[in-house]
């Protein structure tokens, strides 16, 4: 089936029982057992994604893990009270002491706060790569995942996917992969050899800026240790945003077609202003990623990410607080358009205030395109003096 149809088809197994379009949403802590051997079947988890007690899920919770483990063709899914919540798990999951972490060089800030700081208390060593780096050499015998992030959070510099994971699996490494900007939908990762694909479902996947949730897709090999994990740690995604989460996948595909759209208009548009430098968005032929986005992609919804010329402080001050369309907040992925000055991390400890480049991150919603380009031109007139 393609996806279009699996969106609309997955995560409905239980509506049935409620003569319902959408499965019901089931809350609760205490799941209730027929009989003393279904219990202790449960207790000892023989029964995989059935409820055993309401931390590590319900029905719904359920509903939403196989339709992603579908959508992304793989095995199985874990769902989590956040995007970073999913991270850390698989952070800390292959973490501890005397193991080696390789992280890539832009991942998301918070990942690498707790790189920083949770990972190294704990005795792990983090070593971070470029993006275009060979990891092959960088692998060593106590390497016990490699962590990417691509497109790079901001910067937006692509990687050689399929080249990170040989070298990886040549040492039966694990490769773990932050997937949040492609989607299942754009970015096919367990295909590309990814063994554990992050989504923060906060953004695209949920679509509405009403949820928080992590989600993590692989096979049940690839899972078992993080899922062991979030069992010890109570990491739990709460059923209310699992349902709102399935309700956002329905209108994923038509949503991404129209992001996509709006944001090539707008990015094209936005490379003819004196104001900007340059526009980093791998969908852009001109984009040094444009090659590896075209290989490991099938899709580019944003958000991106522009260089404007140096300027005053007030000048910028009046550019964003200009604009009336955009909303001026951190996340992206849902219906309206947002702006944010990025400040990537890895560029923070490079660079000092006065010569690190002026960047704006921008998501492109659901708005006409037109006017999100008036809007731009209106709030970037105002920035002289
Ligand atoms: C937002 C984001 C996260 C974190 O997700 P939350 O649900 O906000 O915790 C992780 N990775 C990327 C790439 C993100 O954009």
């Amino acid at each position: 089936m393609h996806i279009d149809t699996q969106l609309i088809h997955l995560g409905r197994e239980t509506s049935s029982a409620a003569n319902s379009v959408s499965p019901p949403l089931v809350r609760t802590s205490t799941t209730l057992f027929p009989s003393l051997q279904a219990y202790k079947q449960a207790q000892q988890g023989q029964v995989f994604n059935a409820p055993r007690y309401g931390r590590s899920g319900t029905a719904t919770t359920f509903e939403l893990q196989r339709a992603m483990a579908t959508l992304a063709g793989t095995e199985s899914c874990i769902a989590t009270g956040s995007g970073l919540s999913a991270i850390t798990a698989v952070l800390g999951a292959h973490g501890g002491a005397g193991k080696h972490i390789l992280v890539s060089n832009g991942v998301y800030g918070p990942t690498r706060v707790f790189c920083d700081r949770e990972l190294a208390a704990s005795g792990t060593e983090v070593e971070y790569f470029a993006q275009d780096a060979d990891i092959a050499p960088l692998v060593r015998k106590n390497t016990s995942l490699v962590f990417i992030e691509t497109p790079a959070s901001l910067t937006m510099e692509m990687l050689d996917v399929r080249a990170i994971c040989v070298a990886a699996h040549a040492s039966h490494v694990p490769v773990a992969c932050d997937s949040t900007w492609g989607t299942p939908i754009y970015f096919d990762a367990h295909a590309l050899g990814i063994d554990i694909s992050i989504h923060a479902a906060t953004k695209f996947i949920n679509g509405h800026s009403d949820v928080m949730l992590g989600l993590m897709t692989g096979a049940e090999r690839a899972l078992a240790v993080v899922r062991s994990h979030c069992d010890r740690n109570g990491t739990h995604a709460s059923p209310d945003a699992c349902w709102l989460a399935l309700r956002g996948l329905r209108t994923l595909a038509v949503r991404l077609e129209r992001h996509q759209r709006s944001a090539m208009v707008v990015a094209c548009w936005l490379q003819g202003q004196d104001s900007v430098q340059r526009v980093m968005f791998p969908a852009l032929s001109s984009d040094p990623g444009h090659g590896f986005w075209k290989a490991q992609f099938s899709g580019a919804a944003g958000p991106f990410t522009i260089e404007m010329q140096p300027c005053h402080e007030d000048a910028f001050a009046r550019f964003i607080d200009g604009l009336a369309l955009f909303g001026l907040g951190t996340s992206w992925g849902g219906f309206e358009s947002l702006v944010m000055p990025a400040v990537p991390h890895h560029l923070r400890a490079l660079a000092g205030p006065a010569d690190s480049p002026r960047l704006v991150r921008l998501h492109i919603g659901l708005e006409s395109a037109d006017d999100l380009c008036n809007d731009l031109a209106c709030a970037l007139s105002r920035m002289r003096p």
